[in-house]
């Protein structure tokens, strides 16, 4: 990607060094160019000249250094594709919500025992005119309700 450029002194085309921050083909243009617009200055070329402060790196693309995708492929193969997705889904949001700590074996056991389960409890539904708890049935994908096991 070679960007053209005009110097703003002579007129010419250059490919800059730095994007964004080069106006001129040349030092000696850049020199010349601020040397002109500041005649009264007689002292050298170089105290002149602005500094140029704000540094512009080189833009190159940078790949992010693990793919997500990848994770979740290895998730599903410990299932079906539902399934797995589902428990990335539970595996995220247990580890995630308490505070990023550090999965303890209470949270493998009981992310375990999930695995064994064909039903998850869903939070944000109300429970039925009976009283019953809604739930997730990973294998059809509906919305199932049964009474609390363990009330
Ligand atoms: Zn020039």
């Amino acid at each position: 990607m070679k960007n053209t450029e005009i110097c703003q002194h002579c007129g010419g085309d250059y490919i800059p060094k730095r994007r964004g921050t080069q106006k001129f083909c040349s030092n000696s243009c850049r020199s010349r160019y601020w040397y002109e617009k500041q005649p009264q200055n007689k002292v050298s070329k170089k105290n002149n000249l602005p500094q140029i402060s704000e540094e512009n790196l080189p833009t190159t693309e940078v790949k992010p250094a693990s793919n997500p995708q990848e994770e979740k492929m290895n998730f599903a193969g410990v299932g079906n594709a539902a399934a797995g997705a589902a428990i990335v889904e539970i595996g995220k949001k247990m580890f995630t919500s308490t505070q990023n700590r550090p999965a303890t074996k209470k949270d493998i056991q009981e992310l375990k025992d999930l695995l064994t389960t064909r039903y998850f409890p869903i939070h944000n539904l109300p429970y039925d005119q009976l009283g019953k708890a809604p739930y997730f049935d990973i294998e059809t994908g509906h919305v199932e309700y049964f009474h609390m096991n363990n009330e």
